[in-house]
């Protein structure tokens, strides 16, 4: 259970982190470290951003923004050094894709190495040089047995927030940043937020955090990328269909993600009971009714849900976020010294430069 109290916000701190996702907490945790004050701030009730993986359909803790933690050695180091057990989860090897069932690892690995060859090929070299190292750790990486925390995603931000109270760390959730005011003569600046206003020296902003930023008359609003993602949420019970752990489907365009979330959530239901994720990108004008059904016929199609699996309850979980893109994150940073745009697309990509960071920091 994740505790974290509403109090009078500060008037001043060394640095604002905008929003909750572990990524922020750690650089937040970077930052205190480095001896600054800090105030991490969020605007839902709950921490965790996309990783907040609340109680649905009887499951304790539903990965409802699917989160693949990715087969990567520091990544599970990181969790085993936070003291989360890790669910070994190699009956299926990852998964498969694809109605044919092709193993996950395989076609992963084989994706990114088509990726460098295209790269390649189009003499697009910087491309090519970004995509190698990603082909080789994906052809490692599910070599080895799929794992993921025991308690979900949320245990993992429980455990981050535990190690934060040590330090002066102050978490305010349920206070959404309004706007923030820069003086292009003064090296700080002001978070003006719903529950008052707050003097940073220091803002890091996460490529999910969006506010308007302005710097004196002038407004340096981040281009975003709106995206909704619809999960449906199925209730099963009994056998039937694909018995696997996470199910990637890349041949169909609008079903571009299912997986059986069993192994990935601590089940308050009997034994016999699973639920099946299945995430849908696309097309979302249409009616609630219609897309359940149209998930319910690729399910069956893809033969996730066998005949001799009953459906218990579906729901659908609609998820909308905004992505500043790279490029305007960078300017954003570079715009005012007190601004730090923080890439976190990729958990598993990102975690390897943050944990650098922090080694660094304690040396
Ligand atoms: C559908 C989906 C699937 C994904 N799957 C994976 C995956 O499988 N593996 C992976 O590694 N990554 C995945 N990601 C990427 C994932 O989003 C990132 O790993 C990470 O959560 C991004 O962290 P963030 O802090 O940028 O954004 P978020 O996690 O979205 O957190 C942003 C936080 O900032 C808060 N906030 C925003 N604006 C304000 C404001 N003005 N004032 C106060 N608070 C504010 C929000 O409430 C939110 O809590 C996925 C993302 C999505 C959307």
């Amino acid at each position: 259970m994740i505790d974290v109290r509403r109090e009078p916000l500060p008037d001043e701190v060394d640095t604002v982190v905008v929003g909750t996702s572990p990524l922020m907490l750690l650089r937040a945790y970077e930052q205190a470290c480095n001896d600054r004050s800090v105030l991490i701030l969020d605007r839902s009730e709950i921490p965790g951003g996309a990783w907040n993986s609340p109680p649905l359909l009887g499951f304790e803790s539903v990965e409802s923004g699917v989160h693949l933690i990715e087969n990567r050695r520091r990544v599970y180091d990181f969790l085993q050094r936070l003291g989360i057990e890790l669910s070994e989860n190699d009956r299926h090897a990852g998964g498969a894709i694809g109605p044919l069932g092709i193993p996950l690892g395989f076609a992963r690995a084989l994706s990114f190495w088509g990726v460098l060859g295209k790269s390649i090929i189009g003499r697009d070299f910087g491309n090519a040089w970004k995509s190698l190292p990603r082909a080789i750790r994906s052809s490692m990486a599910f070599a080895s047995g799929f794992r993921y925390p025991v308690g979900g995603a949320n245990e993992m931000v429980a455990r981050i927030i535990d190690r934060l109270r040590h330090h002066p760390v102050d978490i305010q959730l349920d206070c959404e940043i309004d706007h923030v005011r820069l003086d292009p003569d003064r090296p700080e600046g002001v978070c003006l937020s719903s529950r008052g206003n707050v003097r940073f020296k220091h803002l890091l902003f996460s490529s999910r955090a969006h506010c308007m930023v302005r710097m004196g008359e002038t407004e340096l609003v981040p281009k975003c990328v709106s995206r909704k993602i619809v999960n449906l949420l199925i209730r099963l019970k009994g056998g039937g269909g694909i018995p696997v752990s996470y199910l990637e489907i890349i041949s169909d365009p609008q079903l571009r993600r299912a997986r059986d979330v069993t192994e990935f959530v601590r089940p308050l239901m009997s034994t016999g009971e699973r639920m099946l994720c299945i995430e849908l990108r696309g097309d979302q004008s249409d009616s609630e009714d219609r897309i359940i059904e149209t998930a319910l016929e690729r399910a069956r199609r893809y033969k996730l849900v066998g005949t001799s699996c009953e459906i218990m309850e579906t729901r659908l979980v609609a998820f909308g976020y905004q992505t500043i893109p790279e490029r305007e994150l960078r300017r954003l940073s570079e715009s005012h010294g007190s601004l730090n745009g923080v890439r976190t697309t990729d958990f598993a990509e990102e975690l390897v430069g943050v944990l650098k960071d922090l080694d660094n920091v304690r040396r």
